[in-house]
């Protein structure tokens, strides 16, 4: 029989190195997590053959009577996990999720409010290179200089002054609480509708370690593959409104932006809302944020400083404004150490997007595979011993890297992802 390597040698190798890559290097990314075994089973099951355009028991082809017990599934789970009345799970990412919404609640050329994606923000919350962007007239908030905290005054008086149709609370790089019932307030102000995405915290709002959105937003969207440890995909999902509200969301995934739903990842997702539903998901997420505590108090303690003074959730963003290397320069660097993080803008960040003067990290993948805060403490002084090498020039870097990433090489061997080595 015709194995993978046998067939498609530079395939088969582009992944072995990425299985390596995986249980070697330490995924700092804040955004990434690894999907349990089951849930990577049921990804890869015959469930990714069925067409099933529509919603469970009015769909436009044959034989989706398995498929809808696996939507079914999905959708009460999720319903539960979030105390909802209504969620739909098809939408293939985030991305599409935040697309479905635009289309349903609002019209091209509408005036929205969304966080700036140099503070913080997300991509599809209004950026000028995104859809988001380049149909609605934008009107961005963002970050107190001083405190890098969110201007919820300065937001306000945007508002009033611009009059959105929709208001955007959600973010890819803030760390403290959103106070999602001041937001709800000024769009009530306004006569706004206010949309959450919590893509980024939606484990930790599940398991209760992250304010919940659900009370004060019209809807919420999320991704499903980040704290909330799922496949790739994307979610919806609202409380108390009616009827006619959920239809048009309905309509808004399918058909307005997708045809048929990856059966393979909605099943995957009723897996992954299961899993959220045991009591261990609860103590999984405390862990992520203490364990993002305990890097914040050591970055800080050697002389880095955190965006807005530390971390409330499983993310924090490092200046490094003042240092005589880029983000660009420290992601490089990280990565040569086998410490994988991210580039990332800082509030006022004088430097490209591409180059950035920050870095983003985070622990959701690191709590995954079975860090404690002890093993975090230790992680965030190599990373800053990375840091201060670049400082140091001359060989510094060299020999700190090669120093660091034997280091890595044993914790990675300590706490494997998927395979005891
Ligand atoms: N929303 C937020 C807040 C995100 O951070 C992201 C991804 O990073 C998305 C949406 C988009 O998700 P996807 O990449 O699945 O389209």
């Amino acid at each position: 029989s015709l194995t993978l390597a046998g067939f498609d040698p530079e395939l088969a190798a582009a992944l072995w190195l990425e299985e390596r890559r995986q249980e070697e290097h330490v995924e700092l990314i804040a955004s990434e997590n690894y999907a349990s075994p089951l849930v990577m089973a049921m990804q890869n099951s015959v469930f990714t053959n069925k067409y099933a355009e529509g919603y469970p028991g009015r769909r436009y082809y044959s034989g989706c009577e398995h498929v809808d017990v696996a939507e079914r599934l999905a959708v009460a789970r999720l319903k539960t996990l979030f105390d909802c009345d209504y969620a739909n799970v098809q939408p293939h990412a985030g991305a599409q999720a935040n697309a479905a919404v635009f289309l349903a609640l609002t019209t091209p050329g509408d005036t929205v409010m969304g966080m700036s994606l140099a503070q913080g923000g997300h991509l599809t919350h209004g950026s000028p290179s995104n859809f988001s962007g380049r149909h609605y007239r934008i009107v961005p908030y963002g970050l107190d200089p001083d405190t890098g905290l969110i201007d919820y005054d300065e937001m306000e008086r945007i508002a009033l002054a611009s009059r959105p149709r929709m208001l955007i609370g959600g973010f890819s790089a803030y760390s403290r609480h959103k106070d999602w019932a001041r937001m709800r307030a000024i769009a009530d102000k306004v006569g706004a509708l206010f949309w959450v995405d919590m893509a980024h915290v939606a484990g930790l709002v599940a398991a209760g370690v992250y304010p919940d959105p659900l009370p004060y937003a019209h809807v919420v969207t999320s991704t499903t593959h980040k704290t909330l440890r799922g496949p790739r995909g994307g979610i919806i999902l609202a409380r108390g409104q009616d009827e006619a509200f959920y239809r048009k969301l309905d309509a808004a995934v399918f058909p307005g932006v997708q045809g048929g739903p990856l059966m393979h990842l909605v099943a995957a997702k009723a897996l992954a809302f299961k899993e959220a539903l045991q009591p261990e998901f609860k103590a999984y997420q405390r862990q992520v944020v203490a364990n993002a505590r305990a890097m914040a108090a050591v970055i800080q303690r050697r002389g880095y400083r955190i965006v807005s003074g530390g971390t409330d959730n499983h993310l924090m963003l490092i200046d490094l404004s003042a240092r005589p290397y880029t983000g660009k320069e420290a992601d490089a660097a990280l990565r040569e150490a086998h410490i994988t993080a991210n580039k990332n803008s800082v509030p006022n960040d004088p430097r490209s997007p591409f180059i950035t003067s920050g870095l983003r990290i985070g622990t959701p993948a690191v709590t995954t595979r079975g860090f404690g805060a002890d093993d975090c403490e230790r992680l965030a002084g190599w990373l800053c011993d990375v840091l201060d090498s670049l400082e140091a020039g001359g060989g510094a870097l060299r020999i700190v890297r090669d120093r660091v990433r034997e280091q890595v090489a044993g914790l990675c061997r300590r706490h494997p992802v998927y395979r005891p080595s």
